[in-house]
């Protein structure tokens, strides 16, 4: 029995000294995030921070930096948390509903709450957003033969799609806003989109979406009555799919049969030649090649842009050597490196659309 209690002991200063490590690592995230030192490495958020440099999971990675950002704005959530009161998923479900109002009560409603408990209070504390969100308007049976087809289940919701945007990081895209840390923006009350593996091939996608979803869903069914009649859910969205990924390959010169260049060349030294633009995208296989300083390149596939390695203004070419693809946020960075950031300062402040509609040396989206 002794011998119970002393290993009973042991245990507990064990799991104290990991609320603790939990509690100072946070802390020391939460300095780290406030300082944006994560840029310095090249990576364009805390969440691709931990898990390309930390290695932790995707998962694990937003879970902590749900955590390192509730704590730069709500403090007091240190303690709990050093005390084992307050536990990661919580801290989740808390970020959702906190507010400067409610802040002083809200905190003690999540102590000691398993996974399903917090969420029950989040959703108590926001009823209309927790309203009926889940339900199924389409079950597609598996075509047969089977072949590498995915299974789509969709949920109504009274929200429009703005209120019901995923976190970006958990599809593992989306930087940081480049310039200034960004403005204390609602904690995100969304719930991303689930896929859960049905087989090698098969997925069963949930996502939220509104009414006027819906009805533009069925219309586009509608217009594909003729060539796909009884087309499913996968096949009208992945055709639209299609029209919007033919769309973007254009944009970027990524055509089968691309036109001959032109016998002139273009006297504005911003213009890029298609068959430059696809040989860039090509070369740099579609992501950013912004260097990490561990080692390895940014590799967003989201928001990209071509650079101008040597800028416009500072005699650099629409040449294949000196363009490459950026990320947004590595394209401003990279921006600031070379025309320094009060000079970027004056863009950032204004629209991007602005500043890129002028050209000027040096803005955000034409050097
Ligand atoms: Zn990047």
């Amino acid at each position: 029995m002794n011998d119970t209690r002393d290993l009973t002991n042991r245990l507990a200063q064990l799991l104290r000294r990991e609320h603790g490590a939990l509690a100072d690592f946070l802390v020391a995230l939460a300095d780290f995030d406030r300082e944006r030192r994560w840029v310095e490495l090249g990576h364009t958020s805390l969440f691709y921070f931990l898990h390309r440099e930390l290695g932790l999971s995707k998962g694990a990675a937003f879970y902590r930096k749900t955590a390192a950002e509730l704590i730069q704005r709500y403090p007091e959530v240190v303690e709990p948390l050093r005390e084992g009161k307050l536990c990661m998923t919580s801290v989740v479900e808390l970020a959702k509903v906190i507010t400067p109002e409610n802040r002083g009560e809200v905190v003690a409603r999540f102590f000691h709450a398993s996974k399903r408990e917090a969420k029950a209070v989040a959703a108590e504390l926001r009823p209309a957003e927790a309203a009926p969100h889940r339900d199924v308007v389409t079950a597609l049976p598996l075509a047969a033969p089977v072949k590498a087809v995915t299974r789509l289940e969709m949920a109504t919701s009274l929200a429009m799609p703005s209120a019901v945007v995923q976190p970006d990081e958990l599809r593992g895209e989306a930087p940081a806003s480049p310039s200034r840390p960004p403005p204390p923006a609602p904690l995100s009350a969304a719930r991303p989109d689930e896929v859960e593996p049905l087989t090698g091939d098969l997925r069963r996608y949930h996502f939220t979406v509104s009414k006027r979803f819906l009805a533009k869903l069925a219309a586009a069914r509608d217009a594909l009555s003729h060539s796909h009649p009884e087309a499913s859910t996968e096949a009208v969205l992945e055709a639209a799919l299609d029209l919007l990924l033919a769309a973007n390959d254009k944009k970027k010169g990524l055509v089968k049969k691309p036109r001959p260049s032109p016998a002139r060349p273009s006297a504005n030294p911003r213009h890029i030649p298609a068959e430059v633009k696809r040989a860039v995208w090509t070369r740099d296989g579609g992501c950013c090649r912004w260097p990490l300083a561990s080692g390895g390149v940014c590799g967003s596939t989201t928001r990209l842009e071509l650079d101008h390695i040597v800028p416009i203004a500072r005699g650099g070419t629409s040449t294949v050597s000196n363009l490459r693809v950026l990320c947004d946020f590595h394209n401003q960075h990279a921006a600031r490196q070379v025309f320094g950031e009060a000079w970027m300062d004056q863009f950032t402040s204004r629209s991007r659309s602005a500043s890129r509609e002028e050209g000027a040396p040096g803005s955000p989206g034409s050097p």
